[in-house]
């Protein structure tokens, strides 16, 4: 089995979610007292969120780069950054190191392709749904066109993200606004819902819905195991 790279922290509480869902799955394909072989790196989110909140997106590529180097010179085989937001510098990483980047959008996209989705709405940080490092990428790579909320509704996303779901916290009037949000979409025309930040999954899930959901985290936790166990 090779080893998974994870930067992660960005919040932990959704890192904690990658761990155990990596962990559950080598158990299940693996059997017995098998688990994945990770390296974790875990940033203090407060310094990432200040320097995010600062446009200072060059120190924290600085970060995340370092971050990578690390896991890499500890014997990673495979990276993966556990956030969809940082992904931003996703090709700076990727050329800092001889080792792939499992890229969470392509993990996205192998389930979006083979589903009858066409126009799913996309959940994630102001960063993500506004810029274009994450849409772009998958109508780039995927022509894949995702719907992306208003922007009071992605001012509520955003801020439910920041101050309730890195934190641990989870609020049933919250959980009501993000269906509410998700309903107004479908009456838009989407199909389908891509939780394209890593915490969505804490407040909402398939259950909620009656079109098919995308979870970002499992799918690339899952698709970073595929790689880990392939010869
Ligand atoms: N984990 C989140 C994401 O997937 C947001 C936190 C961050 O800014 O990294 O985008």
């Amino acid at each position: 089995m090779k080893t998974i790279g994870l930067i992660g922290g960005m919040s932990w509480e959704s890192t904690a979610v990658y761990y155990r869902i990596l962990n559950t799955e080598a158990r299940m394909r693996l059997g017995g007292l098998h688990s994945a072989q990770l390296l974790l790196w875990s940033f203090d989110f407060a310094e990432i969120e200040s320097l995010q909140a600062a446009d200072d997106w060059e120190n924290a590529t600085a970060r995340m780069v370092r971050a990578a180097q690390n896991l890499e010179a500890g014997g990673a085989e495979c990276l993966i950054i556990c956030t969809n937001t940082m992904h931003k510098m996703a090709a700076e990483v990727q050329s800092a190191v001889e080792i792939p980047l499992i890229h969470i959008a392509d993990s996205t996209a192998k389930a979006i392709l083979p589903s009858p989705c066409e126009n799913p709405v996309l959940l994630a940080t102001a960063y993500t749904m506004e810029q274009d490092f994450y849409k772009g990428y998958l109508q780039q790579h995927h022509h894949i066109e995702v719907q992306v909320p208003g922007s009071d509704d992605r001012a509520i996303i955003h801020k439910v993200i920041y101050e309730e779901l890195c934190q641990g916290i989870i609020q049933p009037d919250s959980k009501r606004q993000y269906l509410e949000i998700v309903q107004n979409a479908i009456s838009n025309g989407a199909d389908g819902v891509i939780f394209g930040c890593t915490e969505v999954g804490l407040l909402i899930s398939q259950e909620d819905f009656s079109v098919p959901v995308f979870d970002t985290t499992s799918l690339h936790a899952r698709d970073a195991l595929d790689f880990a166990l392939q010869d």
